[in-house]
């Protein structure tokens, strides 16, 4: 795959680490027993997962904080919102969420729960000024992304925790992590969140496999209900060479995370100078702190989707936005930005991953922007 194309749309997901790969084939191999069972062989497994979660909290800063494993971060989110909002409570989550946050508030919404809309700022990141004036004592969770798997815009967790824990320390503060491990720092304990989310394929792991880290003492309730795995919080046999395949990816990615970003604010100069070396107009939707590895544009007036395809004719694979909402007739977080309906239908992301080369990232840059002027000229 490798040769064939140039991969430009990590944030929808990773080729696998061949380190990850090797270790979910011994697990599969060796290590295929029921953790549950009784015999030594078992508590074998169940003590190399608890091993590897012991590690994957440390690595994560996340002293005083426990781990359920889970089939991805579409389920972890459905998790903490449904298992950790209380009747009566309200419920904020921030206008650009992914849709497994955003379905899973309008589902408790379409219930009677109270959900309340944090808007975004022109950058991408969430309107603290909002939160610090909507948060109140009714407020049960409030769920904030930390990176954007639309623009790559950063939301500083630090800061949300303090504004709701300052007018109620016992709402919930989650933020899902799925684009930020690799890709960004990431310290729970210091940024004080009571839950965060994780998937593994978005950091090179397996795909079916992601975690919700979460502080010890926060009430969450299952919404899986079997055999009582993972101490009642996700019930069925625990996967355990996906969990092992993704703590291997996780230990690569947090070690290489300075590199890959300094990698990627490479391969983003390199492709935007490309662009403008090639005078090519286009409007920048991630912002000169986003993650540089998520590099959303708008060519006004173009379709995204019709770029897309052109550059598939050459082998290069990008995206419009989230995988996962490619079919919405929108994209709430570019409108969320107040981005134009000309520069929504025309924007593509690029995100880069550890495979990329400067090379392919420019040749990549320059058929773009042949690809732009043809549509330019056709017009
Ligand atoms: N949240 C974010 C921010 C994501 O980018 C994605 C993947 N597109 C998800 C959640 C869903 O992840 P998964 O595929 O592991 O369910």
């Amino acid at each position: 795959m490798k040769n064939k194309f140039v991969y430009l749309d990590n944030a929808a997901t990773t080729p696998i680490l061949a380190e990850a790969a090797a270790a979910i084939t011994r697990a599969d191999e060796e290590l295929f027993f029921n953790p549950s069972a009784a015999y030594g062989q078992a508590l074998e497994v169940k003590k190399r997962l608890d091993d590897a979660s012991k590690k994957l909290l440390e690595s994560l800063g996340a002293k005083g904080y426990g781990i359920v494993f889970s089939s991805g971060a579409t389920e972890a989110n459905n998790l903490i919102i449904q298992g950790g909002m209380k009747k009566n409570k309200q419920l904020i989550i921030s206008a650009g969420e992914h849709p497994s946050v955003y379905e899973c508030a309008k589902t408790l919404k379409n219930n009677g729960t109270e959900v309340l809309y944090a808007p975004l700022n022109k950058d991408g990141t969430t309107d603290l000024n909002w939160l610090r004036a909507n948060v109140t004592s009714k407020t049960g969770l409030v769920s904030i992304m930390h990176v954007s798997n639309e623009t790559g815009a950063i939301n500083n967790l630090t800061e949300i925790v303090k504004i709701v824990k300052k007018v109620n320390s016992a709402c919930i503060i989650h933020s899902d992590g799925a684009q930020a491990i690799g890709k960004t720092d990431v310290n729970l304990a210091a940024s004080g969140v009571d839950a965060y989310t994780t998937s593994a394929h978005k950091f090179g792991g397996p795909k079916g496999v992601g975690a919700l880290i979460v502080k010890n003492g926060i009430g969450v309730k299952p919404i899986v209900f079997g055999g009582g795995q993972q101490r009642g919080l996700r019930s069925g046999t625990e996967n355990t060479a996906g969990i092992l395949g993704m703590c291997k990816a996780a230990e690569i990615a947090i070690k290489g995370c300075l590199n890959n970003r300094l990698l990627y604010t490479e391969f983003k100069k390199i492709f935007l100078e490309t662009l403008d070396k090639n005078r090519v107009e286009y409007k920048l939707n991630s912002c000169l702190n986003c993650v540089p590895g998520i590099v959303s544009l708008s060519f006004t007036g173009l379709k995204g989707e019709v770029l897309l395809h052109m550059l598939e004719e050459h082998d290069i694979l990008i995206g419009t936005g989230s995988a996962c909402s490619s079919k919405a007739p929108d994209n709430r977080t570019l409108k969320g930005m107040g981005r134009s309906n000309g520069e929504i239908n025309g924007a593509i992301r690029i995100s880069f991953g550890v495979c990329n080369t400067s090379a392919e990232v420019r040749q990549a840059a320059a058929i773009l922007a042949d690809a732009v002027k043809k549509l330019e000229d056709s017009k």
